[in-house]
């Protein structure tokens, strides 16, 4: 797909430009906890400051539900985007209306303003055209930096991109990048390692890969429901042993596609879910009746590498194991980081995101090294599922 990015701006000074972010962010007592969204705009924001623009920022902050819930205001955000930022952030106690005209005919060209959670409106998340005009009415021209949240179809993400003239933000532009030399144009072969707990959640998700990559490995969780699929007894381990029919369909609409799929050889088994739980790695043929597998095992972490090591682009989702509790972190993190080291001596094009795998990758101090992290959950997720994202078609010129 083609967009406008900032170097398609030419004129920014003196002009509002309404810029979607994402500052839904971790808070404990007011305070910001994790700051990795906030910093991914923060390149978006500064460009459009010092190239002279009136920089209006738009976000959502948790599920207000069209409704002034004072637990989910922006305002307490501001103090930490302002560290961040090393610049002052104005605070606009409402996102439409008479109280936002008034603070933005204030603003100086370069000045940063957020304003208040579009979500306050019950119109952001019905989309409602009036809404989405309300918004536009204060800008000369809107900026999407907000990948993560482009899987809805909201006034502040959908609804304002047909109303002004419209651009990719820098991290928008870097993730919209980052996923299309992964699945839209790839270096072949291409390899998706998907794990986590189940199937059921990543159904759309691994039909879709089947007939885009060349190698699919299935760890986690999930890769039980595929053994138990082929009649492989997995004891007590997690298991939806009402998907085998499904689990059998991806796999023949794999084989079909030429994509070949790669379950676990062998299983760490353990008696409890818990760290430092006693366990054993065993054949998948020898996986006693009261065991549960919480991670591969050392052959199949082996099998793994060799297919990281024959791929020029991996997609990962989802970890391989029980990766929160120790040992059964093992084939996450030593997966992880053969992959980082391939994409360091670029060797691999190698892109994660969604959900626990940020955790995961970061677990395993592999997370810098990899070609590119998505810390969007479901919209990255989507993306991986093969759907259109509306607030990314909307930008499309
Ligand atoms: P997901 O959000 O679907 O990516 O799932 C991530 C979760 O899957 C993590 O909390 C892991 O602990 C869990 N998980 C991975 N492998 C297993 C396993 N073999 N048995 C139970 N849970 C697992």
């Amino acid at each position: 797909m083609t967009f406008k990015t900032l170097d398609d701006l030419q004129d920014a000074a003196g002009k509002c430009a309404l810029v979607r972010v994402d500052l839904n962010v971790p808070m404990d007592n007011g305070k910001v906890t994790d700051t990795t969204r906030i910093s991914r705009v923060l390149p978006t924001i500064r460009e459009l400051s010092d190239k002279g623009a009136k920089v209006i920022l738009l976000a959502h902050f948790g599920r207000p539900k069209g409704e002034r819930v004072k637990t989910m205001s922006l305002a307490p955000v501001t103090p930490a985007l302002a560290a961040l930022l090393g610049k002052e952030v104005l605070f606009c106690e409402d996102c439409i209306g008479q109280t936002a005209s008034s603070a933005i005919a204030n603003l100086g060209n370069g000045d940063v303003i957020l304003m208040e959670n579009t979500r306050y409106h019950p119109g952001e998340e019905k989309n409602d055209a009036e809404f989405a005009k309300a918004l536009a009415a204060n800008g000369d021209i809107y900026v999407n930096d907000a990948f993560s949240a482009a899987h809805r179809a909201h006034g502040s993400t959908e609804g304002i991109a047909r109303l002004l003239p419209a651009y990719a933000g820098r991290t928008m532009q870097a993730e919209l990048e980052a996923l299309s030399s992964a699945l839209g144009n790839p270096e072949r072969p291409v390899l998706a390692v998907v794990g986590g707990a189940k199937v059921s959640s990543k159904i759309d998700l691994l039909e879709n890969l089947v007939s885009k990559v060349d190698m699919l490995v299935i760890g986690g969780g999930m890769a039980n429901t595929f053994l138990a699929a082929k009649g492989i007894d997995v004891g007590k381990s997690l298991c939806e042993h009402e998907l085998a029919a499904t689990a059998k369909t991806i796999m023949a609409a794999a084989e079909k596609s030429g994509c070949e799929i790669v379950l676990p050889v062998d299983a760490v088994v353990a008696r409890e879910f818990k760290a430092g739980a006693d366990n054993e790695t065993v054949t998948l043929d020898a996986i006693p009746q009261d065991a549960m597998m919480l991670d591969v095992g050392a052959s199949s972490i082996e099998t793994v590498k060799q297919k990281i090591a024959a791929a020029k682009t991996l997609v990962w989702n989802g970890p391989l194991g029980a990766f929160e509790i120790e040992p059964f972190d093992k084939a996450t993190v030593a997966a992880a980081k053969f992959a980082a080291e391939r994409a360091k001596a670029g060797q691999l094009n190698a892109v994660a995101g969604g959900g626990d795998t940020v955790a995961a990758l970061n677990h395993a101090g592999a997370a810098d090294d990899f070609s590119y992290v998505s810390t969007a959950g479901g919209a990255f997720l989507e993306w991986l599922e093969g759907k259109e994202l509306p607030g990314v078609k909307a930008l499309e010129v």
